[in-house]
């Protein structure tokens, strides 16, 4: 593996602290989905977003040289106008660089990218437009933009961490809080509420400007991760692995689905029984994903984390508590810090109960910094019911010997 210098300014300024249940609380106002003037108007004093042109805003990151200190760094698109997220720990990403649409293009058609950049005088028009085909995703004036900014920020913290990864043995693990999410939108257009595929862009930005030929995708959103999937289905240099509820939208991740040509075998999809919970992720965790992962010996893990597999999610039916979410957070960090000197990037998926989102992406975060995990706080065993772990087995052993594993 080879590392080239970022052209990206990626130091990171600031530190900032944290912790316990402010760090819930701010979670919660970043993870949410409510994408008011406020929220953009704070952006806006620190970015202006245009099309066809790098935009700066300031060489804050330039000058300071402190990245390496931090323990965690995330990125937010678009920001929510409150900073009660600091820590000397946990520092956000000062600026963000919109993706370019050539950025885009190593991942979508271009008549998909234009199409859509034309669709937003329409959506100027009407407020909002739902885009046809495309399950239930809809546009509003600004999503372009807002999307362009989306992957730029998977892209500036893949920049983050190899950069960081460089000088120390443990460099911070990144988490791309963005909005719109990514997993579903395939090559030639939009899906499931998701615009551009912000993991699969980021995935080939690695390889493209930092060397990192070998890309390892985690998907534990519950539904199968399409785009990505399709991305990357012949390609031998990006393993994707998806978990995901058996039968959930948009119905793809089969089982056997595990690749063609050069690509058969890197795309491993473990579809789960509905009622599959901590026991069953743990599992898989132990069983498939990490020694799939030492096999393939990547030189970033990339994750896609959506919340929408906990059992408070209203869109599916798992049953993974906040407990999970921290374990898998935990269990992926250790496994990157193995394999791959710690270079990982989380980027959010799904989560559509805010109090359930934010409680377990807040559980993630201490899961990085190696704090206790407070789920026990939210997590309630009562409204648990047994996971069909005889089916699960079954599952996990197909998969293993689909694999070879
Ligand atoms: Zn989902």
């Amino acid at each position: 593996m080879e590392l080239h210098p970022s052209p990206r300014a990626s130091s990171l300024a600031g530190n900032a602290v944290l912790r316990g249940w402010n760090l819930a609380r701010g979670l919660q106002n970043r993870a949410g989905f409510r994408l008011g003037s406020e929220s953009r108007g704070a952006r806006r004093r620190c970015c202006s977003l245009g099309f066809g042109g790098p935009v700066r805003c300031s060489s804050e990151t330039e000058k300071n040289p402190q990245l390496a200190a931090a323990r965690v760094i995330y990125g937010v698109a678009p920001a929510m106008g409150h900073n009660q997220v600091r820590s000397d720990d946990i520092v956000e990403l000062p600026t963000v660089k919109p993706a370019s649409v050539d950025d885009l293009l190593h991942v979508h058609t271009r008549a998909y990218v234009s199409g859509l950049e034309k669709a937003m005088d329409k959506a100027s028009e009407k407020g909002i437009i739902f885009i046809e085909g495309s399950g239930p995703t809809y546009a509003t004036a600004t999503t372009f933009q807002e999307s362009l900014v989306a992957a730029g920020v998977g892209m500036a913290l893949v920049d983050s961490v190899v950069d960081a990864s460089r000088i120390t043995q443990n460099p911070p693990t990144a988490f791309a809080l963005i909005r719109p999410p990514g997993h579903h939108a395939i090559p030639k257009g939009p899906m499931g509420f998701c615009v551009f595929g912000n993991i699969a862009i980021a995935a080939r930005y690695a390889q493209r400007v930092h060397g990192l030929k070998r890309v390892f995708i985690i998907d534990f959103d519950v539904h199968h991760g399409n785009g990505t999937n399709d991305a990357f289905y012949d390609d031998p240099d990006i393993f994707f692995l998806s978990t995901h509820q058996d039968g959930s939208y948009p119905g793809t991740g089969k089982i056997d689905e595990i690749g063609v040509a050069n690509g058969e075998g890197t795309t491993l999809n473990l579809p789960l029984p509905g009622g599959s919970g901590d026991v069953a992720m743990r599992t898989v965790f132990d069983e498939v994903i990490a020694p799939c992962a030492q096999r393939f010996k990547p030189d970033i893990i990339l994750v896609s984390a959506g919340y929408d597999a906990h059992v408070l999610d209203p869109l599916a039916s798992l049953q993974f508590t906040t407990g999970t979410y921290y374990a898998l957070a935990s269990n992926i960090k250790q496994l990157a810090k193995e394999l791959c000197g710690g270079r990982c990037v989380f980027f959010l998926e799904g989560g559509y109960n805010l109090q359930s989102l934010s409680y377990s992406v807040a559980d993630s975060f201490r899961a990085f910094l190696g704090e206790p995990s407070l789920a026990s706080k939210f997590d309630d065993p009562a409204i648990l019911y047994e996971e069909p772990l005889a089916k699960v087995k079954q599952a996990i052993q197909k998969a293993k010997h689909l694999h070879s594993l």
